[in-house]
């Protein structure tokens, strides 16, 4: 029997990418450019802050230079050149 897969839609809710600092995790918030704790989503660290710059690095996150966008980059991509996936500048 051959399956027909064409009505198969994506459901569910989408996975966050989270990061642990302390005894708390943090949900990451690119567009607010923030990270927000899990189990009280109210309290959050601003990308800029202190923790926030230490966690960026951890969890890899890239703010464009040019345009202020902010993106996760993959680990595999490290050393290579990369470019803003809004404006195209070539990230540092
Ligand atoms: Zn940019």
């Amino acid at each position: 029997m051959v399956q027909d897969n064409r009505n198969i839609q994506e459901v569910g809710p989408k996975v966050l990418p989270m990061i642990q600092l302390g005894a708390e995790i943090y949900f990451v918030d690119l567009r607010l450019k923030q990270f927000r704790q899990v189990n009280n989503p109210h309290v959050c660290v601003e990308f800029g802050s202190d923790a926030g710059r230490l966690m960026c690095g951890r969890a890899n996150i890239v703010s464009c230079p040019d345009c202020g966008v902010s993106m996760i980059i993959p680990r595999v991509w490290r050393g290579q050149d990369l470019s803003c996936i809004r404006c195209l500048t070539v990230l540092p």
